[in-house]
């Protein structure tokens, strides 16, 4: 094929425009989607010559390598994926192949602004190398076609006017494919191996690829005046040492199989992504198939972050599409109440170009979403089903055990107590934001008691627990565990030997808005309306205080009168023991505790 010049597809002319005149604050994405092509590349080949072991042509280490010329003023990225063949050279590189892609050009409007803002969430794949570049040369030989059949395909991006590129045939023994961008002026920063270097961590750490660029040693200058204080040299530079690196970690742990991973790596790569010195309590990594196709890899912290409460605080996760970094801190993916939570989801679903607008929007995420909720909420019932070590049954005898089994339960004892005391104040949040998992939720909750001081009984432990007769779960929100132990509304529960739950957590109070009831059993504060003690309370009782409030009348009467600005009502109670009087809400009212929260807000 001799030299030929093609003109662009119109939405790649537009695209390119655009490219060019609006992504300078984002430039360095342009690597970020070189490399991941080139990654592809390998992957596509891969894929062929599982059925076609010939394409490898003996050469089946597949790499990236990324190599700069300072003097020259090029970039140059190099695959030995499948390569391109004039024809494909042509069609991908000339043409918007993707429907995606040429929806998103048709929705541009042609001002520039607003178009600058919609490419920045945009990726735009090979043709972001002209962010940096005025001039990009492809290299390219497909695997299994002979040498003299390679193409080089070059374009201005159309900074020449009219949008056109170049092909031509050339001889290239090498498979696969080089990117060479001829960088522009105000570029040059990336023809320094630092640069170069910094950016690969940032977005391509996990790409399972290894990424060599070329070792690099501080030479130290000429000797002009061995007499001169400093050694008498000039000043010296990096020279190459034609030894190659890999720059990448090139190890995506979340793409491997979890029998290939250790404990070990599994914390490491946990304290890489949250910063956290500590190892986390548990993680969870599993490949989802189906409709929507995903890795997670979750860890539950030990630890609660200092801003946990702020409105700005970050969520957790990150979002990798087919190991190719795209965000930190990826909120859609985990609902709120589970922002503790850190880890890596990696989709194989959604565009490279995703934004966090789509995210929102995305029935991938949905997905995702739902389906990290579910596991992370696994992880917490198994931490707290082995919170405690299991107890003797009924004959004295605990279930037999392998020693391993044994060591395992042994390390996991107190993690969720841990667990509980850093976060369980944000997992309370969910009653209120996750209707579809409140039930779950619920069985994960823990209190303190009027009989136990640790925050550890749960629901489910107090139902057990409950007195013959006894139809509600009692409890009392007070600002502190003394508060609420010594509260004269506890009186009549102490006397009678029924526990009563303490919550002392600011988000109690709201949260219990979403849970009226325990499996079937009430939740009924202890501070609220008249004390229905129902078939705990015996019939000599009932009736003295019938006989009471009858015979109180006319006092009962004088002390509304005196507090009528103060109190709804006065009555008598059978709810102390001790104490002469104490206050309560009426039934539905707002609790004392939540009435001085809203005072304390200023409401
Ligand atoms: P995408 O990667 O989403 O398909 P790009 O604009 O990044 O879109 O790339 C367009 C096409 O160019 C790719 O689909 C592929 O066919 C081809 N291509 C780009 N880079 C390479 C490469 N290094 N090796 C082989 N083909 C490539
Ligand atoms: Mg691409």
């Amino acid at each position: 094929m001799t030299k030929q010049t093609m003109n662009f597809q119109a939405e790649v002319a537009q695209l390119l425009h655009l490219v060019t005149h609006s992504l300078y604050s984002n430039k360095e994405i342009f690597l970020r989607e070189l490399i991941s092509n080139a990654s592809d590349a390998c992957d596509k080949l891969r894929f062929e010559a599982i059925n076609n072991s010939g394409l490898y042509e003996n050469d089946s280490e597949l790499k990236v390598k990324v190599t700069f010329d300072k003097d020259a003023k090029t970039l140059t990225i190099t695959d030995n994926g499948i390569g391109l063949s004039q024809q494909e050279a042509i069609d991908n590189l000339g043409t918007i192949a993707k429907s995606g892609t040429k929806d998103f050009v048709s929705k541009l409007t042609g001002d520039q602004k607003a178009d600058s803002n919609l490419i920045g969430q945009f990726g735009v794949g090979f043709y972001s190398g002209f962010i940096v570049a005025d001039k990009i040369t492809v290299e390219s030989r497909r695997a299994g076609l002979p040498a003299d059949q390679a193409v080089r395909w070059v374009s201005d991006g159309g900074a020449s006017g009219g949008g056109a590129f170049e092909v031509e045939s050339i001889t290239r023994e090498a498979r696969g494919t080089s990117v060479i961008l001829h960088l522009r002026d105000d570029a040059q920063d990336y023809a320094q191996a630092w640069k170069v270097k910094g950016i690969i961590n940032k977005y391509s750490d996990h790409i399972s690829l290894p990424i060599q660029m070329e070792k690099e040693e501080w030479k130290d200058g000429e000797l002009i005046n061995p007499s001169d204080e400093n050694g008498g040299r000039q000043p010296g530079a990096m020279v190459k040492t034609g030894e190659w690196e890999t720059v990448n970690k090139a190890n995506a742990i979340w793409s491997r199989a979890k029998k290939d991973i250790t404990q070990e790596q599994y914390d490491d790569f946990y304290k890489q992504i949250s910063h956290d010195f500590e190892a986390p309590l548990a993680h969870t990594h599993n490949r989802v198939e189906g409709s929507t196709e995903y890795t997670q890899l979750l860890y539950i912290p030990g630890k609660a972050p200092v801003d946990l409460y702020n409105r700005d605080h970050k969520a957790g996760l990150k979002l990798y599409v087919k190991r190719v970094f795209i965000m930190d801190d990826a909120e859609a993916l985990l609902p709120s109440y589970l922002r503790f939570v850190k880890g890596v989801v990696d989709s194989a679903d959604l565009p490279l170009n995703v934004s966090r607008e789509l995210l929102q929007e995305s029935r991938d995420v949905k997905a995702i979403r739902d389906g990290n909720t579910k596991r992370v909420l696994s992880m917490l019932e198994t931490l707290a089903k082995n919170d405690k070590l299991p107890e003797a049954g009924a004959d004295g005898v605990t279930d037999v055990v392998s020693a391993e089994e044994k060591a395992e339960q042994e390390a996991n004892v107190g993690k969720y107590s841990k667990f509980y005391a850093e976060f369980g104040a944000v997992l309370k949040e969910g009653l209120g934001e996750d209707f579809a998992n409140k039930d779950r939720l619920s069985k994960l909750l823990r209190f303190a008691s009027s009989t136990t001081d640790s925050v550890s009984v749960s629901l489910a432990d107090y139902k057990a627990r409950m007195k013959e007769g006894q139809e509600a779960i009692y409890y009392i929100t007070a600002d502190t565990l003394a508060a609420a132990k010594n509260s004269p509304q506890l009186e009549v529960f102490k006397k009678k030997g029924i526990e009563v739950l303490l919550m002392t957590d600011r988000v109690d109070e709201w949260a219990l808005n979403y849970l009226h009831d325990f499996d079937g059993t009430p939740l009924q504060s202890v501070a609220k309306g008249a004390v229905d003690l129902g078939k705990l309370q015996d019939e000599a009782e009932k009736k003295a205080a019938e006989e009471a409030a009858e015979a109180f009348k006319p006092l009962l009467a004088k002390l509304k009168e005196a507090l009528k600005d103060k109190a709804d009502d006065v009555r008598v109670t059978t709810r102390l023991v001790d104490s002469p009087a104490c206050l309560v809400v009426q039934d539905h009212g707002m609790s004392t505790q939540l009435a001085r929260m809203l005072k304390q807000a200023g409401q």
